[in-house]
């Protein structure tokens, strides 16, 4: 039996890997489980998984749900304290780091540091501090297992290759729901209209990220420390079906992909059962019902957010902490409808100008960043 747990269990991942404990639940066991506020879920899938230790991030939801499953033996626990618990509980062998944002940084590096094994959708906290939390997985002898559709491709297109030997990787992105719009015609688009993802179905930050490209930069990110690459080595390439998750190229010009309908359970079952592959009773892909596959080149001036991620990448240090507070704090503002589309990218911009860079940023650094990011973008607001 494999112990688990999952920081950010109510959302759009968190739900998906509980399917997948649920189909396997003779040899998946969650032992803790942490959220930000959702109580009803949080009480029901207490009540399902009966997990040892639960979290949230809200004092107040962390009071309401200790009195709703009083009648249970579970401890519940609130905030950073509650997180750190859950990520560190003992039994659990691999942590689930399902949670979005910065916020995800302490609990993974205190799970790395406990010796769990790390299944990463979190990818904000590689951005920030992979320079921090890759050492210390090997320090620690604990696996990084990459959930992230792209990034899960691209580990088994590596699988028994020799790593010296990749020529570049190469990233595919669905080009989201403004794929072929200019600037002009971005200038009014709604919360709404962001939020129509063509192929997934994710939860609202990255649905956004995905329209503006910023996710595929914070994926070009994660790659480079994942896979120890260098930016040049990291292509994006625009595929509007989402059916190949992505490819590496290797020195000879073979190219390795990983193929599949757009589906995360699919990634995150892997994860789960590495270096096993277990049955998942969807959809399989038709290639007679899938016509075609087209290839694009990504418009980085009117999505210029992705060519910022490279800056960004290039620049090191605090910089792709800049970049990804920027957009956290700018996404948040959208979806609260304060600021509008395109200010979200220039408010990256403008954070990466205004903000002084750190070279080598301990977690203490980081998240003084994000503090100053933050203020820098509550006054031009
Ligand atoms: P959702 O918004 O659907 O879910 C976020 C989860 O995190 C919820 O359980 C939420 O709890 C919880 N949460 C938020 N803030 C806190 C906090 N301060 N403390 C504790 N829990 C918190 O996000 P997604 O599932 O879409 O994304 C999660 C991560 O996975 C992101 O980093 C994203 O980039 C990445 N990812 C997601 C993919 C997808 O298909 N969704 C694909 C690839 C990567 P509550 O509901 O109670 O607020
Ligand atoms: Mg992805």
């Amino acid at each position: 039996m494999k112990k688990i747990a999952i920081l950010g269990s109510t959302g759009s991942i968190g739900t998906q890997t509980l399917d997948i404990v649920r189909n396997y639940s003779g040899e998946l066991q969650v032992v803790a489980l942490a959220a930000g506020s959702n109580v009803e879920l949080l009480e029901k899938q207490v009540r399902e998984f009966q997990p040892k230790v639960v979290a949230m991030w809200s004092e107040k939801a962390a009071m309401d749900l200790k009195e709703r499953v009083s009648d249970l033996e579970v401890s519940v626990l609130a905030g950073m304290e509650g997180l750190l618990s859950v990520a560190v509980f003992p039994e659990v062998e691999v942590l689930v780091t399902a949670i979005v944002g910065m916020i995800g940084i302490r609990p993974t590096i205190e799970a790395i540091k406990a010796g769990k094994d790390i299944a990463l959708a979190n990818k904000e906290t590689l951005v920030c501090a992979g320079h921090i939390i890759m050492p210390l997985a090997k320090e620690h002898n604990v696996s990084i297992l990459p959930v992230d559709s792209e990034h899960s491709a691209i580990f088994q297109s590596l699988n028994g290759e020799p790593k010296n030997r990749i020529n570049k990787i190469l990233l595919t992105a669905s080009g989201g729901p403004f794929r072929g719009k200019r600037k002009e015609e971005l200038q009014n688009m709604q919360v709404e209209d962001a939020l129509k993802h063509p192929n997934w179905s994710m939860g609202r930050k990255i649905t956004i990220d995905s329209s503006t490209l910023v996710n595929k930069g914070l994926e070009v990110m994660e790659a480079k420390w994942l896979f120890g690459v260098e930016p040049e080595q990291i292509q994006v390439v625009v595929h509007p079906q989402s059916i190949i998750h992505s490819m590496v190229e290797y020195v000879d010009g073979a190219v390795i992909a990983q193929l599949g309908i757009p589906d995360m359970k699919l990634p995150i079952q892997y994860a789960l059962f590495y270096p096993d592959r277990r049955v998942m009773n969807e959809k399989k892909l038709d290639f007679f019902e899938l016509q075609n596959m087209t290839f694009e080149k990504p418009d980085t001036e009117t999505f210029y957010g992705l060519k910022l991620a490279y800056e960004a990448l290039r620049s090191g240090g605090n910089v792709p902490t800049i970049y990804n507070a920027a957009n956290e704090k700018a996404v948040a503002l959208f979806l609260e409808k304060k600021i509008s589309y395109l200010q979200i990218p220039e408010m990256i911009e403008r954070s990466m100008s205004k903000i002084s860079k750190i070279e080598n940023p301990g977690v203490e650094q980081i998240l003084e960043t994000e503090n100053r990011v933050y203020e820098y973008i509550a006054g031009l607001v």
